[in-house]
């Protein structure tokens, strides 16, 4: 199964709480980018960003200042392929891109 971007960032706080589901309940940290979408779904209350576009700025965040020019190419090379956030801290999902390449191999 596909990894989702609310899967991704269930997983990533998952790690980030030390592996706890507990401590990831408790984050505090609402200022996080993630913070709304911590348990793989979305909140009652709509959130400031969309669960990719949350990952987006979480990556922003992780290389460095937010809106600095120069992090966005060290966000696009980021070596960390292991991290969940990782396909999609660019803010495209690339599940998407898949069905599309399918649809049109069948349609050929
Ligand atoms: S919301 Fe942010 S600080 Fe909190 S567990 Fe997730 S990644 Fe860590
Ligand atoms: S994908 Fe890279 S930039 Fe994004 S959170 Fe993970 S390590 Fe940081």
């Amino acid at each position: 199964m596909a990894l989702t971007p609310l899967r991704a960032i269930a997983k990533h706080c998952f790690e980030c709480g030390g592996r706890s589901y507990k401590e990831r309940e408790n984050c505090e940290h609402i200022e996080c980018p993630l913070y709304p979408y911590r348990f793989g779904h979305r909140p009652k209350v709509q959130a400031k960003y969309t669960p990719i576009k949350a990952i987006q700025r979480f990556c922003m965040e992780c290389v460095g200042e937010v809106g600095y020019k120069a992090n966005y190419k060290e966000r696009e090379l980021c070596p960390n392929k292991k991290c969940y956030l990782y396909p999609f801290r660019l803010g495209k999902n690339p599940n998407f891109k898949k069905h599309r390449v399918v649809k049109e191999s069948v349609i050929a």
